[in-house]
């Protein structure tokens, strides 16, 4: 079998996607290799491709132990023999798992680092006939990276353990050059072939949004994409408490994830949300690693997160199967204090020397302002994250909200100084809303009670609509002119510059929206929506896919990824052959299913 075959018969797809066949054909030729790739790029048919044409056993080391089951039973469904060896198997499976394994019966294995250095296992691969070692999650061995798993440190001693050092292919989303070092040294690659490939996500729409409520912002994103499946990560779990029972309240499905919940209400939860019984997951950054559910529609982020890797590998779990999706976050300047504070009050990592802490922080305070930088910038939002992956890229993509609207410069000065007066002369001691209506004059009842008419600012500003002055309050907010006191009824404070914008009323700039541009172009094509009859087939294909998964007892995604049903939708095969040209349909996911999806469409068309 050729790996084109072996990629049509098993995954069903007829091309590679850029960088995995170099990458395959590196590795079945006895080569090392480091793939760096973006989430979703398709990384794990570069080391499956292989596992199916070498002779032996394919190790998959894999951090994520709730994970490998999912990925095992994707596998499994196409008709590639595998299993997993993990902490979530009972002695006796695991060593009938061994049993198994010892016969031939399996082509991969994923295997959890901890457990290599068990004797059951070292006993079996001293036996066995490795072909292949992949490293999933590669940049776990760095201290650099932002997931560093100690137990990642040994896994170059047990490779070379084996009694045929097989290649080793390491794989990550992470692209920064030290961890990029760190890998290639630490894991002992020998002269690896590399591969990065492109780091842009054509079919993922960028926004950064600044609401005075983030509640309602996240409400409005959420309804207004029924039935489509989504995560909110949130910094804190405290946030992803609120904010899961905020929705649920609102009649949303949605279910919550953080470390600091019992494991098995996160296997449920994390269950009903591939499961597509929850429909929005709200959880810490915890929540994704190895999540491959390929048809989450949209994330969003609640909260800035650290820096720019995190963001764009959590944005990133939006539209694995390439249809359009979304990427929103949520800014506030509160995000920045919130982040320098973890920074500066967090523990230091463990055996970590004082210096080298310092170096840490001062890097991680860097990092944090990149991602500042990010969500501030009113250029475009693919360049910017392209540019931070060390990635040219023209400056206007038109797929973003930036590209998407105009900007103008406006100059704030005096306004800036009525507002600072006005908090100064109210003793400060009132949030965004009272500031906001007693310099429009409104003649609201909290105005009344705080006898706000009386101060000198009331009304100073009432050539303005109090979204815009609340505007220019974030806007003070960002320049520190302003800040926010801390807990659940925030006030406005002066920052240390107020004073000189209250006596000198400075020139200032704030960038704000101008238009809407028209009808903008999108420099490349996004897969269109389905039309009428189209969209109709395609709920009942879901449907259907739902009868046979709950039914298998396994995700729906596994039966048929959302893409593979719009295709089916849009080309409405009534042969067997036409099904087969259709992506995502291998042989064996053919053989099982494709005469109930053909009677599908055959009745549809009664
Ligand atoms: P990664 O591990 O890089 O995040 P995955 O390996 O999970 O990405 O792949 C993401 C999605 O892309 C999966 O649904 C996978 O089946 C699909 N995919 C991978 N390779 C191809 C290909 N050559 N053609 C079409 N789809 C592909
Ligand atoms: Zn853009």
């Amino acid at each position: 079998m050729t790996k084109e075959e072996a990629l049509k018969t098993y995954f069903g797809y007829d091309a590679f996607r850029g960088g995995q066949e170099a990458v395959i054909d590196a590795l079945l030729s006895g080569r090392d290799a480091l793939a760096i790739m973006p989430t979703g790029a398709g990384k794990s048919v570069c080391y499956q491709i292989p596992a199916l044409l070498l002779p032996g056993i394919t190790l998959v080391i894999s951090p994520l132990v709730s994970l490998m089951r999912d990925q095992v039973t994707a596998l499994v469904q196409m008709g590639v023999p595998a299993a997993f060896l993990n902490s979530s198997l009972t002695f006796r499976q695991y060593l009938l798992a061994l049993d198994r394994a010892r016969e031939g019966r399996y082509k991969i294995i994923y295997v959890a680092p901890e457990r290599l250095e068990t004797e059951g296992f070292r006993s079996f691969v001293q036996a066995a006939d490795v072909s292949l070692v992949a490293v999933d999650e590669a940049h776990c061995i760095s201290q650099w990276g932002q997931d560093f798993r100690p137990s990642y440190l040994n896994i170059p001693a047990f490779v070379s353990s084996l009694p045929h050092r097989p290649p080793v292919g390491a794989f990550t989303a992470t692209a920064t050059p030290d961890v990029k070092e760190d890998i290639e040294n630490l894991l002992n690659l020998r002269d690896p072939f590399r591969m990065a490939t492109g780091f842009d996500r054509e079919n993922l729409y960028f926004e950064v949004r600044q609401p005075g409520d983030k509640r309602a912002a996240l409400l409005e994103l959420v309804r207004g994409r029924p039935g489509k499946c989504g995560i909110v990560y949130c910094t804190t779990r405290k946030a992803v408490e609120e904010v899961c029972q905020f929705l649920q309240d609102r009649g949303i499905p949605a279910a919550r994830y953080h470390a600091g919940l019992e494991a098995e209400e996160r296997r449920q939860n994390q269950e009903d949300f591939l499961y597509d019984r929850a429909q929005v997951m709200v959880a810490t950054n915890a929540f994704g690693m190895g999540i491959d559910k390929s048809d989450v529609r949209y994330v969003v982020h609640y909260n800035m997160p650290k820096d720019m890797e995190s963001y764009y590998q959590e944005a990133g779990r939006a539209g694995r199967d390439g249809l359009p999706a979304s990427c929103v976050l949520l800014y506030s300047g509160q995000d920045v204090r919130t982040g320098e504070y973890l920074i500066t009050h967090g523990e230091a990592r463990e055996g970590l020397d004082e210096a080298a802490a310092e170096r840490l922080r001062e890097r991680d305070l860097q990092r944090l302002r990149q991602m500042t930088g990010y969500c501030r910038t009113r250029h475009c939002l693919r360049q910017h994250i392209l540019r931070y992956f060390g990635q040219d890229e023209p400056d206007y993509c038109g797929t973003c909200y930036n590209c998407l609207h105009n900007f103008k410069e406006v100059e704030v000065g005096r306004e800036a100084q009525a507002i600072v007066r006005c908090i100064a002369e109210t003793g400060q001691h009132f949030g965004v809303g009272v500031i906001a209506e007693t310099l429009c004059g409104a003649g609201t009842d909290r105005v009344r009670k705080y006898r706000m008419e009386r101060q000198a600012s009331y009304g100073a500003l009432e050539d303005l609509t109090q979204k815009a002055v609340r505007e220019r309050i974030r806007f003070l907010l960002d320049e520190e002119i302003l800040t926010l006191s801390p807990g659940q009824y925030p006030v406005l404070l002066l920052g240390e510059r107020a004073e000189d914008v209250a006596r000198n009323g400075p020139a200032l700039y704030m960038r704000t929206l101008e238009e809407d541009r028209p009808a903008a172009v999108s420099r490349r094509p996004v897969p269109t929506e389905l039309e009428g009859g189209q969209a109709e087939l395609f709920g009942r294909l879901r449907a259907l896919r739902a009868r046979i998964a709950r039914r298998q007892g396994v995700p729906a995604y596994v039966v048929f990824s959302d893409k593979t049903l719009r295709e089916m939708a849009v080309l409405q095969p009534r042969t067997m052959e036409a099904l087969r040209t259709v992506g995502g349909v291998g042989d064996a996911k053919a053989s099982r299913y494709g005469r109930a999806f053909l009677e599908e469409i055959e009745d549809f068309f009664g």
